[in-house]
């Protein structure tokens, strides 16, 4: 599987200053180089800046309907008239469903997108309609990635439903880079990432071998200075997600 990553940030950056050096963009991935998860406010323009070119994207798959994660605006220049499949809550596809072919989803549901299966799990997460869900993928090719935000604790719900499910690789929310923050209601931190982790290693759902990328990093939560940054990545072994790279695992 290979992946790209679109952007890394979360919603507190000032986008209207995006291209700047230390601002990162809105958090999305794209998925061996045709499935794009999530579709906020700077993906169109980060898609220029790594030369990817709009018309290779062929679904969008959404986690949640966040403005960070979901922009009407830049979902229609994605689309470019061709109607695309969009994948995502059944409000968010309210939204679409005038230029792009709609796919609500609800817990639990499993889809085939490009050869890739991908099962919806409930994240830990909430927009500002309670009742609308919002979700996090397990995602079966070759490999196995869950990708993992926006989200706080991982749910029981969402541990059942990956089961036994050996995972390769892991894009995690790592919106706060210390404990103690109160977003952790909605968002990881590292102590919470480590618990994860640990149980996930005994249950036999990851190995000592796991690729991990810490991303959605907030701008206020954060140091500013890199290698600060990438201290906190190396103590906690993972990488960090870099916009504009592209891993293969
Ligand atoms: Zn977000
Ligand atoms: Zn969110």
């Amino acid at each position: 599987m290979k992946m790209t990553f679109i952007g890394c940030g979360a919603a507190d950056y000032d986008w209207s200053r995006y291209g700047e050096a230390g601002i990162l963009g809105s958090t999305a991935t794209l998925l061996n180089g045709n499935i794009l998860l999530d579709c906020g406010p700077t993906v169109t323009a980060a898609m220029a800046r790594w030369s990817i070119p709009l018309e290779n994207v062929t679904v969008v798959v959404n986690t949640h309907s966040h403005s960070d994660h979901f922009n009407v605006d830049e979902l229609r220049k994605i689309s470019g008239g061709r109607r695309i499949p969009f994948y995502g809550s059944k409000e968010a596809c309210a939204q679409v469903a005038g230029f792009c072919e709609v796919h609500p989803l609800t817990y639990g549901d499993k889809f085939t997108v490009e050869g890739l299966q991908f099962t919806a799990l409930p994240s830990n997460h909430s927009v500002e309609d309670f009742r609308e869900e919002t979700f996090n993928y397990l995602i079966s090719g070759d490999k196995t990635l869950l990708y993992a935000l926006d989200t706080a604790w991982m749910l029981s719900k969402a541990k059942n439903l990956i089961g036994r499910t050996f995972i390769d690789a892991i894009v995690w929310d790592a919106t706060m880079s210390e404990p103690d923050d109160w977003r952790i209601f909605d968002h990881s931190d590292p102590v919470m990432f480590a618990n994860m982790r640990r149980v996930m290693e005994k249950t036999g759902n990851i190995s000592k071998d796991v690729k991990i990328w810490f991303d959605h990093r907030a701008l206020t939560l954060w140091p500013q200075d890199a290698a600060e940054q990438e201290a906190i990545a190396k103590r906690e072994n993972v990488m960090l997600a870099h916009e504009g790279e592209s891993v293969t695992f």
